[in-house]
């Protein structure tokens, strides 16, 4: 290769890991997989080492990749966080190995499960953690103390036993079943779905809202020093043995290793367990056990020369994209799906795959008629991970998306800086199925006899044209209803054909005795409580949380229109500064509450509720004059464990008025940490009484 030829390569290579990083990091987007990345940066580095000229320390391998974000302070690492050099084979191994072997004497090896997840530091000062922050660019990283504290597997205090002033690092991460609820979840509230647990957690850490992270189920395992306190230990086992005692949260593997061959088992053995963790790993992770050998052995740009990564294959299938459908949601947002050909993987037969949306397809480059290799997120969720682009046949098409809905035949709509495009007629019968289908859900109405393949044919049939019509349906109508007349029937034809050959005869199955189940599961829920109500109707963004926030403000279902309230918090948005009120009620949820009732379909929908005599109530309404801190002003300041619009509710569920600066009428304080010696003054000057957080519990209970 000539000076030049490596020059243009080079470049190449770092636009395409730049882009890589920009889209994992910062759009929490991943765009290529991890195979390609580290691939890309093993030869940069080979060519870097081969071409001196082509050194720079600006180039992507000589810094930590990762971003920083906006709205949040700065913290400096001292000594910086480093990443980890790869490894991708067995042989490169056997080449740490025998470098470790020449360069030390008298050591050992500790295998862990490499943690996919998000790089954290940990402070304690006094014993109390006093700071967490991410990795950023190595030397600089992203305070989010608050955002950390919510989560309940990191320790706030510590035992006398450890260290007055310690820093530990270690990893986040979501847990595989807590990611596929989330992003069920997210469906459920029209919202969009994560890519995989990696980039849930990275996105939740970065909220600057602490109250959604703490919605979200995080946790943490502990696996190094940092700065402080963690000078005295001789090995790298007695020093996780004591982070364990100080109550982290540690790896659940850690395996010895003297010999080679004693490691490459260990590492075979951990590739076995990989899916038994409740989080992803990548690979595995080799440690000197011996401290006293690392300042010897010392870093290089990108890791501890001390430490390695085994990186593990991704569980990859191959298969092929016969046909690129497009599904029509609740919200009418068309989803493009890949109709795969039928291929196991880990444990499950696959035939189709969510492609998310038209630049998800543009960004991985699928035609139809593509070789893919599909990989599983979270373990479960079916995704494709790269197109095999060497046995392209030039026969592949790209894909469109349709002009009109392929449901309705109704005009479809991209709103501008979204890329879901949607059917924006109300009366589409996809979305009405999938809105009724929610309507019947567990946590909207519940009815448990209506779902997926029942709210097909009740569609279908003509029965239900609006989900309300669920409270007027006929008990004969109903046992007479014909499931096998639902949209994409055929599909499930053998799902209840009981010995039929599919397509011989057309199957019928009457909903039957169903119909009774249905029916009193719909009697039931006239009287479910306002919230369930609020998530049943499906606007965009109201979530199971965001409903029972909105409906503990109300009394009942029909205030919710022209609501004073909602109308309140978006005044109060545009107030911004001192003035504003702490309500727990989101600008954007109240936008699209109030927005919901103020469009036709909100409007035809409440009037419905009307005639049919419905107005759900709210479940618990306290009123001013009875709580405990009926009719008393508090204030809330300082950094407090809990978000502080979850005390503001406490508060104004017990009668109490939250305001947002003391006054005469102000008889609490409620002071968190690091408060300023003027505030606590003028309360004082005013009469106001300076309390805790403790004794507003203690007042509340
Ligand atoms: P990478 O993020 O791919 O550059 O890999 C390096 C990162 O792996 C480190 O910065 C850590 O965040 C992470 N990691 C996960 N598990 C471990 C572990 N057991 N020991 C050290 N680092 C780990
Ligand atoms: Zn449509």
């Amino acid at each position: 290769m000539t000076e030049s030829e490596a020059l243009l390569r080079a470049q190449v290579l770092r636009s395409l890991i730049e882009k890589a990083n920009r889209d994992y990091y910062d759009l929490h987007q991943p765009t290529v997989g991890d195979r390609d990345y580290d691939m890309w940066e093993k030869e940069l580095l080979s060519l870097e080492e081969e071409f001196p000229f082509l050194k720079d320390e600006n180039s992507p391998v000589r810094r930590v990749a990762g971003g920083l974000s906006e709205g949040f302070a700065k913290v400096q690492h001292n000594p910086p966080m480093q990443s980890l050099d790869k490894t991708h084979a067995k042989e490169e191994l056997a080449e740490f190995d025998s470098f470790i072997r020449k360069s030390v004497d008298g050591f050992s090896y500790v295998i862990e499960p490499k943690v996919d997840g998000v790089s954290l530091s940990l402070v304690y000062s006094g014993g109390v953690l006093v700071r967490a922050a991410t990795r950023g660019n190595g030397t600089t990283g992203d305070d989010i103390t608050a955002n950390v504290r919510t989560i309940a597997a990191v320790p706030k205090v510590l035992p006398p036993s450890a260290p007055k002033e310690l820093e530990v690092r270690g990893e986040a991460y979501m847990t595989r079943e807590g990611f596929v609820e989330l992003n069920a979840r997210q469906a459920a509230a029209g919202l969009e779905e994560f890519a995989n647990p990696r980039n849930a957690c990275a996105g939740s850490l970065k909220q600057l809202d602490a109250a959604v992270t703490a919605s979200r189920p995080l946790s943490v395992v502990v696996y190094n020093s940092g700065g402080l306190g963690c000078e005295g230990f001789a090995t790298h086992t007695q020093m996780i043995e004591a982070f364990r005692e100080w109550g982290f949260p540690v790896s659940p593997y850690l395996k010895h290793a003297s010999t080679q061959e004693e490691l490459f088992a260990a590492i075979d053995e951990l590739e076995k367990a990989r899916h038994s963790f409740d989080f992803e790993i990548d690979g595995a992770v080799i440690k000197i056990d011996e401290r006293v050998h690392y300042d010897t052995l010392g870093a290089t740009a990108h890791g501890p020369r001390w430490a390695r990564a085994y990186k593990y294959a991704p569980e990859r299938a191959e298969t092929v994209v016969e046909a690129i459908t497009v599904q029509v949601g609740r919200t009418g947002i068309l989803t493009p799906v890949a109709e795969l050909k039928s291929v196991f993987l880990a444990g499950s037969t696959i035939s189709r795959s969510t492609l998310h949306n038209v630049d998800q397809i543009a960004r991985q480059d699928i035609r139809i008629g593509d070789h893919v290799w599909i990989v599983k997120a979270g373990d479960v969720i079916p995704a494709v991970d790269s197109v095999i682009k060497e046995k392209r046949t030039g026969e592949e098409r790209v894909f469109e998306m349709p002009r009109s809905c392929p449901v309705c035949g109704g005009e479809v709509r991209r709103e501008e800086g979204e890329v879901a495009v949607r059917c924006v007629n109300p009366a589409c019968p996809a979305q009405l199925r999938r809105r009724l289908e929610h309507f019947a859900s567990r946590n909207a109405l519940d009815l448990k006899a209506l779902g997926e393949r029942v709210a097909d044919a009740l569609v279908d049939s003509g029965l239900v044209r609006d989900v309300l019509d669920v409270f007027t349906l006929s008990r004969e109508r109903l046992e007479n209803l014909d499931l096998a007349e639902g949209a994409n029937a055929e599909e499930k034809e053998e799902d209840f054909q009981d010995g039929l050959l599919p397509g011989l005869f057309k199957p019928v199955r009457k909903f039957g005795r169903n119909a009774v189940n249905l029916l009193n599961a719909v009697d039931q829920a006239r009287t479910l409580p306002l919230h369930r109500w609020l998530f049943a109707i499906g606007i965009p963004g109201v979530g199971v949380s965001v409903a029972k926030d909105i409906a503990a403000e109300h009394e009942k279902f029909s205030d919710l229109a022209d609501s004073a309230v909602l109308k309140n918090v978006l005044e109060n948005d545009l107030k911004k500064g001192k003035e504003r009120k702490v309500l727990p009620i989101k600008v954007e949820a109240a936008k699209a509450v109030l927005s919901f009732f103020a469009g036709e379909y909100g409007k035809r929908f409440a009037e419905r509720m009307a005639s049919l005599s419905l107005d759900p109530q709210s479940e618990k309404k306290v009123s001013a004059t009875s709580g405990a801190l009926a009719g008393v002003g508090c204030v809330l300041t300082g950094s407090l464990s809990r978000p502080r619009h979850e005390y503001a509710a406490m508060i104004e569920a017990a009668g109490g008025i939250v305001q947002s600066s003391v006054t005469s009428k102000t008889k609490y304080l409620i002071a968190g940490e690091n408060v300023g010696a003027s505030k606590t003054e003028k309360a004082r000057k005013l009469g106001t009484q300076v309390i805790g957080e403790s004794d507003l519990l203690a007042l509340l209970a």
